[in-house]
């Protein structure tokens, strides 16, 4: 089965599906987490390509060359291309539980409402890099964007690129997933990213055990 994890930045996916993963380990499933960009070897390099911290002179600052957008959206359906080839493929067919922090829906949220793009290139290259291949379950952990980035802020780490960009941007990828989990309700799942962990975990835990 394939389970993605979607949300605005600080929705709570990482420390989500690592939950996640340890219950299903405790049932005895075996289960790989993964993501995206940046789950395969290719995809780490792409990972810093379009993600790097400002302070590591990042592709695509204002101190270097930007990137154009369909560039951007290129080099993410090059990373799925790979993920979905390289690791999704094989660990279905060895019939695993994958856990997977983003996919289509990403794209859909942040290239297509965030930045504007045409929404049928989109799926037209969502089409191409997944060959087909579709969730079994989307988690939508649903945050305000102000929530999710005073998280992010909190944590120390540093903003990266896509996190950077303005509130406005951020609200556009919220009114994407929003508009998607209305429009494919059986497929996308919505839980209130504003409980506590251990609440969101409980839930999460609720709808996989069915
Ligand atoms: O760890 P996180 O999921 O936040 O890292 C992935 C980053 O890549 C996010 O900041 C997200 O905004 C960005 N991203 C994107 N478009 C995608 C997938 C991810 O802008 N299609
Ligand atoms: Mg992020």
């Amino acid at each position: 089965k394939l389970i993605v994890f979607e949300g605005v930045e600080g929705c709570g996916k990482t420390s989500q599906m690592q939950l996640c993963c340890q219950w299903l380990e405790s049932l005895g499933v075996s289960v790989v987490v993964t993501r995206e960009p940046g789950g395969t070897e290719l995809g780490l390099h792409l990972r810093r390509l379009l993600l790097e911290k400002t302070e590591d002179k990042p592709f695509g600052s204002a101190q270097g060359e930007p990137v154009a957008q369909v560039t951007e959206l290129l080099l993410y359906a090059a990373d799925r291309s790979q993920h979905v080839e390289q690791e999704l493929k094989p660990n279905l067919a060895a019939g695993k539980y994958i856990l997977c922090d983003r996919y289509t829906d990403s794209t859909i949220a942040y290239q297509g409402y965030g930045r504007g793009l045409n929404m049928s290139l989109i799926n037209q290259l969502n089409h191409i890099a997944t060959g087909g291949l579709e969730s079994d379950l989307t988690i939508w952990l649903d945050v305000e964007v102000e929530v999710g980035l005073a998280r992010k802020r909190g944590d120390g780490i540093g903003l990266d690129r896509i996190e950077q960009e303005t509130i406005a941007f951020h609200r556009r990828v919220q009114q994407g997933y929003a508009e998607l989990a209305a429009s494919y309700p059986s497929r996308i799942v919505r839980i209130d990213g504003s409980l506590t962990k251990e609440a969101v975990q409980q839930v999460i835990q609720g709808i996989l055990r069915v």
